[in-house]
């Protein structure tokens, strides 16, 4: 059904190892949605009977990583193949320390072995538990899968709530792969969100900050906010700061505006950062702050300072941003009421900043959300013409040791 050239020569290597050591191997999960709707898949994931054990001996290259859920990864020239072990049932209640849940039911273990059909059944997604055994050429498709890629359906396997409760990120991943592919969202998966939403409160930020980049920075941001704000997750995932907007049009637009933009720029394979987009989005919430503190007193700059540091120490309270990208967000609001002044003997201080440009951009999005004149604007456009090369490069105090590896990395969009 599908080409072996459709598959990376690593994934087939695993395969074909783990299957000449006896093992059963299949390609699983995204690779095999991908191929199905067409598209190239990023990478490819094996599912595999042999223990994570039994897999490092296969491999010289195999590394086990996690806890929660324990994966090895194999190296394969330049590709790294992502291989799990069957997941089987698992008995939270007894005291089997393989498998651990919270009280709330949410699985803080997940390395409980078993056959193709558990492992089918403990997938999240039924699109996502598709088996793929590249020797033989076979599709295994025990949770009607393809029907469901061929309808265009994202449906949870199992009961929603119960899956949910096991692990709330999946009801991120859900609105992910509705927004990502197009598809529409199966009543009763969408529907048990609004009763489950809450629990994302008891994730760890960090995680919560992995699953925020796959939503924003892959080229759909604006579809999956969409989607987050009608499930109400938005405030979980980002704290009450994001919802600010709610209440003024002009903000609104200037949220959506940020995403469309940035995901024009995935899609064209442009470089983007996180901390821009965050800068944006929650760029109402930091200047009804500052305004604030401005009425009771505070000069602009002090205002939009002290507000820039609680708006992202509320929002780290959900969402672990990572300093070099939260530093940089407070570096691009502090710009604002700076590039505002233009004072004559800092232009040159200003242009140079290494934020400068995103400073710019939010600047600009603040005058087309017809929040503020375009005066400002068109002077700093005189400016950035006359001095090119000024223009960011100046490594800013907060400055990592590399400017690429801040980025998360970039991929073309899936659609
Ligand atoms: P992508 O193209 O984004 O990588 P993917 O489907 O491969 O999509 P991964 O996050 O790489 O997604 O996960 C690999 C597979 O593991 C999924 O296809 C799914 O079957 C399973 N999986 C991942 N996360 C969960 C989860 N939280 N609960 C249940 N199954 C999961
Ligand atoms: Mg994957």
């Amino acid at each position: 059904m599908f080409e072996s050239s459709d598959f990376s020569s690593g994934a087939i290597h695993v395969v074909e190892r783990l299957q000449d050591r006896g093992f059963d191997a299949y390609v699983v999960g995204g690779a095999v949605r991908d191929l199905l709707l067409g598209k190239k898949p990023k990478d490819f994931d094996v599912a595999t009977n042999a223990t994570p054990e039994q897999i490092k001996r296969c491999f010289r290259s195999a590394r086990i990583i996690g806890r929660r859920f324990q994966i090895v990864h194999v190296r394969s020239g330049r590709d790294i193949i992502e291989v799990t072990t069957f997941r089987g049932h698992h008995d939270t209640e007894g005291s089997d320390p393989a498998a651990q849940a919270s009280q709330s039911g949410r699985l803080l273990r997940d390395n409980v072995y078993g056959s193709l059909d558990d492992d089918a059944r403990r997938r999240d997604l039924t699109i996502n538990a598709l088996y793929y055994d590249t020797t033989a050429h076979a599709l295994i498709d025990k949770m009607n899968g393809q029907a469901d890629v061929t309808a265009r359906v994202i449906r949870i396997i199992g009961t929603p709530a119960d899956r949910y409760r096991e692990d709330p990120v999946r009801m991120l991943r859900v609105l992910r792969f509705a927004a990502r592919l197009k598809f529409e969202i199966e009543p009763s998966t969408r529907n048990a969100i609004a009763e489950t939403g809450i629990l994302l409160r008891d994730i760890p930020s960090a995680r919560l900050f992995d699953e925020w980049l796959k939503l924003f920075m892959n080229g759909f941001s604006a579809p999956a906010f969409a989607l987050l704000r009608e499930h109400d997750l938005l405030k979980h995932l980002m704290g009450d700061g994001i919802n600010v907007a709610n209440h003024a049009s002009a903000a609104r637009q200037l949220q959506h505006q940020a995403m469309t933009d940035t995901d024009h720029r995935v899609a064209e394979d442009r470089p983007v950062t996180p901390a821009f987009l965050l800068a944006a989005l929650l760029w109402p919430a930091a200047e009804r702050r500052a305004g604030e503190l401005m009425a009771r007193g505070e000069s602009a700059l002090q205002a939009m300072h002290i507000a820039g540091q609680q708006i992202v120490q509320e929002t780290c309270q959900h969402l672990a941003i990572p300093k070099r990208f939260s530093f940089a967000m407070r570096d691009i609001w502090d710009l604002q009421p700076r590039l505002e002044r233009r004072p004559p003997k800092k232009i040159k201080d200003l242009l140079a900043h290494r934020w400068f440009r995103a400073a710019f951009d939010l600047r600009l999005l603040r005058e087309a959300s017809s929040e503020v004149n375009d005066e400002c604007s068109a002077f700093w456009n005189a400016q950035q013409l006359q001095y090119p090369e000024l223009v960011g490069s100046k490594r800013g105090r907060h400055e990592s040791e590399s400017r690429r590896r801040s980025r998360p990395r970039r991929r073309k969009p899936a659609s």
